[in-house]
């Protein structure tokens, strides 16, 4: 089955249950809604001079528009391309030329980014092109450019219908199409579910994001599966803060809810733990994702007491380490008793370890969980390949219906990811017990070696966050003549706490080993961050660097 089937077998059970709410667009669809405008929005695609196959970017934070894309372009047998709004210029034309976009859609603006002034940027021949014929120099492939136009989306307000010169406005290309072409229903039969139909940047936490691309079989069962695993049914509904560019919002936000029936709620376009409070009490929501600086940022709110979460029941903490102490609060303190913490990248379609709901708690806050089904895991010796035994860290492998299809138009990075026995090199370490819980210990790359020691920053920050007056902490290695790495841990202290260099060492005395113990301690406000929020350790070693001279 491909995602438009799947999608459209949901409907005909319950067409008129809720499916999609966007808070701040104000837009509510039922499940036989976001069908019909998404199958109108696959007619009017591919009347605009796209064929089955052609990549399609969709360029925005969340909203309807991107939702009906997913599905629109799942249908017509495009391959959406998620382009990060955090991108500007030239990143922007990378990932277009990348992979040959025909077709852009974007917000005109967000906060002060002028998407469209960009757009104008790098392709000026816009201001002379009809919409649908641009032809540029710095964008060869890119023909046609849509702007959500909708109220409520990236400060649009209602009644403004002006055009953008050689562009479309998203309303204008739906109208092109029409809600029951056969067209769309006869391209639909010839797709097949190994088809190419996403094509995802990674998030550039350790450098360049890389274009993964996946297909209806990767992502469609990925979702059904991390949907199985939090027991999703009709009746929940899903409060998605993370961002769909990121397979977080689009597999386990989107797709999870979908093959189960549930409805998605998006508490607004960029990330406002006030927002997401508030959607979750206004829209008594069951269940909740966050990657773990989300989590905190809602816990830490000022207002946090003033809601009522008592709703919530379930929701994934992912994307990167999830200190328990987060953990053991969203339980305690958002009611969330069934939440999971799943481990996954987006090479995986992304998750490969997720707890089950029964998953007694301890083990639920401070492992990834087990090996999701049809999947395989294990861990090897990253310098020989060979397989490690249970309880030692090592390099993770994954293998399975789950792992993509490959690097877009790039055998080389693609080869060195995937092995001959199609298992996926992960580059993250980690253990697995005689059990099969795995537990993740850090990148590869982040694993510091001091003095010959392997330490994993993880463990030490683990470890600090018990501090009372510590809020958030991030560790990480640093070169040293002596040596080779230095430890060199960023706190950021509770609100109003002042901490000192020799408290947090005090701290640490007799608790952990001497060779643990930063030596370098610096207190910050936050930490350099990627949109989709996660922590960018290779800019705190390239600031330390260049502070330590
Ligand atoms: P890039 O590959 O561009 O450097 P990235 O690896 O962060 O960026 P993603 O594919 O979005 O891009 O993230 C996957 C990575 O996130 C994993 O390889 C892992 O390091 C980390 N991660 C995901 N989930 C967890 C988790 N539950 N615990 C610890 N780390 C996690
Ligand atoms: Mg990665």
């Amino acid at each position: 089955q491909t995602i438009g089937d799947f999608f459209d077998g949901m409907v005909q059970r319950q067409p008129e249950r809720d499916a999609l709410v966007c808070l701040h667009q104000n837009l509510r669809y039922s499940y036989a809604g976001l069908r019909a405008a998404a199958h109108q929005l696959a007619s009017a695609l591919l009347r605009q001079n796209l064929s089955p196959g052609d990549r399609v970017g969709i360029w925005s934070h969340n909203n309807a528009e991107w939702v009906l894309m997913q599905i629109a372009t799942a249908k017509a047998g495009l391959v959406l391309v998620n382009i990060n709004p955090a991108y500007r210029t030239s990143e922007l034309e990378y990932a277009l030329n990348k992979v040959d976009c025909k077709a852009l859609v974007t917000m005109a603006r967000f906060k002060t980014s002028d998407y469209l002034g960009m757009l104008r940027e790098l392709a000026p021949e816009l201001a002379r092109c009809a919409p649908g014929q641009l032809q540029s120099e710095r964008l060869p492939h890119l023909q046609t450019v849509v702007w959500i136009d909708s109220p409520g989306t990236g400060g649009n307000a209602a009644g403004d219908t002006h055009d953008e010169p050689g562009m479309l406005r998203f309303s204008e290309l739906l109208a092109r199409g029409d809600a029951s072409d056969a067209r769309v229903a006869e391209v639909g039969r010839t797709l097949k579910n190994t088809d190419p139909v996403n094509i995802q940047f990674t998030s550039g936490t350790t450098g360049f994001p890389k274009g993964a691309t996946l297909t209806h079989r990767n992502i469609l069962n990925n979702g059904f599966f991390i949907g199985e695993c939090m027991r999703l049914g009709p009746q929940d509904k899903l409060c998605i803060p993370v961002p769909l560019y990121h397979c977080f919002g689009m597999v386990l936000g989107n797709l999870a809810c979908f093959t189960h029936g549930s409805a998605i709620v998006y508490p607004g376009d960029g990330f406002d733990p006030l927002a997401v409070l508030s959607a979750v009490q206004a829209e008594r929501c069951t269940g909740l994702h966050g990657v773990p600086t989300m989590f905190i940022a809602e816990l830490d709110h000022p207002r946090f007491a003033e809601f009522d979460l008592s709703t919530l029941r379930t929701g994934i903490m992912s994307g990167s380490p999830c200190p328990i102490e987060v953990m053991k609060r969203v339980v305690r303190d958002m009611h969330l008793a069934e939440i999971t913490i799943a481990y996954g990248m987006t090479e995986t379609s992304p998750v490969s370890c997720q707890s089950s709901t029964d998953t007694p708690l301890d083990r639920r806050v401070a492992t990834v969980g087990t090996v999701q089904p049809h999947l395989e895991v294990k861990i090897i010796d990253p310098e020989s390949g060979a397989t490690i035994p249970p309880g030692s860290p090592g390099e993770l492998c994954v293998r399975g219906y789950s792992v993509m299809h490959g690097y877009w138009d790039d055998p080389q990075r693609t080869a060195e990811a995937i092995d001959a026995e199609r298992w996926m090199h992960t580059g993250d370490m980690g253990t697995m017990d005689a059990e099969g819980y795995v537990n993740i210990v850090g990148r590869i790359k982040d694993m510091v070696i001091r003095g010959g020691e392997n330490v994993y920053p993880r463990e030490i920050e683990e470890f600090l966050y018990g501090h009372p007056q510590i809020q958030d902490v991030q560790v990480v290695g640093v070169p040293d003549q002596k040596y080779g790495e230095e430890l060199c841990a960023w706190v950021v202290p509770k609100p109003g706490q002042v901490l000192t260099e020799e408290a947090v060492r005090d701290f640490c005395k007799g608790q952990i080993a001497h060779y643990k113990v930063p030596r370098y301690i610096r207190f910050v406000d936050a930490f350099p961050m990627t949109v989709t929020g996660k922590i960018q350790k290779f800019k705190i070693r390239e600031q330390m660097a260049q502070q330590l001279g």
